[in-house]
């Protein structure tokens, strides 16, 4: 067995037990299919362990959170399916924007193809570098262009000149897509400390149903961007339920390879309370106080009792 294989067993052995212990104990009521029974915690279909065969269609797989290219790590399983679909439609979005944002922050990276623009003329296409100490370098070649328009650009140019650059060759990035990607790592991060315990209430079927139809309306996810991490751990993910507020809180840290960074903070339902409210509250609350005091119910994990965090001081970067 290789490190995918024993990691994706270990996970099926973790969450069927973490499902048959809730089921047993009437927590949750589901008509399991098979004596060891995964659901896929994003269509919530039911595998087998024999859904652990790479050879199968529709496979169980490590789903990397948040992803990979934005720092995450191999935390749950999700079956082949919802990994590809979901993934690459949704994640793409907060991907490229941290790319970009690094990008235009000056950190140093890889070049980006560029559309070079000089007044309102149509433009050459060029490779965007940056050089450091705040200096872009734009490379524009003949071998992707017409040499007479190349030529006719550079001899337009004048010193000091400011040149509009756009990035190319790609889909645009949505805002919305950017949320639902915000929303799927807050969502599999709650899944990967809770398990099952919270996951069949239908307030999740709402965040299921756009997740699946990212085309959907996306009014109801909230979540706040941190450009300081706002808990004094950092790299870490947090749930926290408050005695006030009433829903989960899930805060989790995205980077690129060269260390641009970003915090994001979600708020997800506790069953039987509206979102909604717990967003007024703590907007009530937190906007008007810089640092607030939570008063939050230690959420212990599904994996390891240690992971146990307290969150007890939130400071708020208006
Ligand atoms: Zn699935």
């Amino acid at each position: 067995m290789n490190d995918n294989e024993k990691k994706r067993k270990r996970l099926f052995d973790i969450y069927s037990d973490n499902l048959k212990l809730l089921n047993y104990s009437g927590l949750i009521k589901i008509d399991l299919k098979f004596g060891k029974t995964f659901i896929c915690p994003l269509c919530l279909n039911q595998f087998s362990e024999e859904a652990l065969d790479t050879n199968l269609s529709n496979f169980l797989t490590l789903e990397d959170v948040p992803p990979v290219a934005i720092g995450g790590s191999p935390l749950v399983l999700t079956c082949k399916s919802c990994n590809n679909t979901i993934g690459s439609q949704i994640d793409y979005h907060l991907i490229t924007q941290m790319q970009d944002l690094e990008f235009l922050k000056g950190q140093p990276s890889s070049p980006r193809d560029a559309r070079v623009l000089i007044n309102e003329d149509l433009g050459v296409k060029g490779t965007l570098k940056f050089e450091g100490n705040g200096i872009y370098s734009v490379l524009i070649s003949n071998d992707n262009n017409n040499p007479k328009i190349v030529a006719d650009h550079i001899s337009k140019i004048k010193k000091d000149e400011i040149v509009t650059t756009f990035f190319t060759k790609r889909k645009p990035i949505l805002k919305e897509q950017i949320a639902l990607a915000i929303l799927k790592t807050g969502y599999l991060l709650m899944y990967h400390k809770l398990g099952y315990t919270y996951l069949f209430d239908k307030s999740f079927n709402y965040y299921r149903h756009i997740l699946q139809n990212p085309k959907g309306n996306v009014n109801k996810i909230f979540f706040h961007q941190f450009k300081t991490h706002p808990i004094s751990k950092p790299y870490d993910t947090y749930i926290m339920s408050d005695r006030r507020e009433k829903s989960f809180f899930i805060v989790f840290r995205v980077h690129t390879k060269t260390g641009f960074s970003r915090s994001f903070g979600i708020w997800l339902p506790i069953p039987g309370f509206s979102i909604e409210r717990s967003i007024l509250s703590w907007q009530s609350q937190h906007i008007t106080k810089k640092e607030i005091i939570f008063h939050s119910t230690p959420v212990s994990s599904i994996n390891t009792v240690h992971e146990t965090f307290n969150l007890n001081k939130f400071i708020y970067n208006s």
